[in-house]
């Protein structure tokens, strides 16, 4: 845990957040400024920057980030309509939080491609 960093600190409940789903390995909380009717975020517990950071060693840990995002969409019913995942990554990238997150964004027809 990185104790300057916003999403560790909330995946170790220091931060209130609205928790959608967690285990050992990863935590979902929901988007304080949703840009869609859901937007959860999905981290992994451990400190990593960015998609750009992962290493062979994070395989596992990345199988697991995105097979949790299988169970939120099962979890929160938007399974079968459809939804958006996305690792904003670097400057370039749009990210703001430089802990690793999985965006999920579902309940409406999103657009492609994004600005
Ligand atoms: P990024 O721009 O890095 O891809 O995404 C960061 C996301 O974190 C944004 O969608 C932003 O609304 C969300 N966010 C920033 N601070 C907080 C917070 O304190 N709590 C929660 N739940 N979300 C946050
Ligand atoms: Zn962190």
């Amino acid at each position: 845990m990185a104790s300057n960093c916003l999403f560790c600190r909330i995946a170790a409940g220091d931060i209130p957040s609205t928790t959608v789903y967690g285990d050992d390995d990863v935590y979902a909380f929901r988007d304080t400024n949703p840009a869609a009717p859901q937007h959860i975020l999905i981290i992994p517990r451990k400190h990593i920057q960015s998609l750009a950071d992962v290493e062979v060693e994070d395989a596992a840990m990345l199988g697991r980030l995105l097979l949790s995002a299988r169970r939120i969409a099962e979890q929160e019913g938007f399974a079968q309509t459809g939804f958006r995942s996305v690792f904003n990554t670097g400057v370039d990238g749009g990210q703001t939080v430089g802990h690793m997150h999985l965006h999920l964004l579902a309940g409406r027809a999103l657009h492609w491609p994004p600005g």
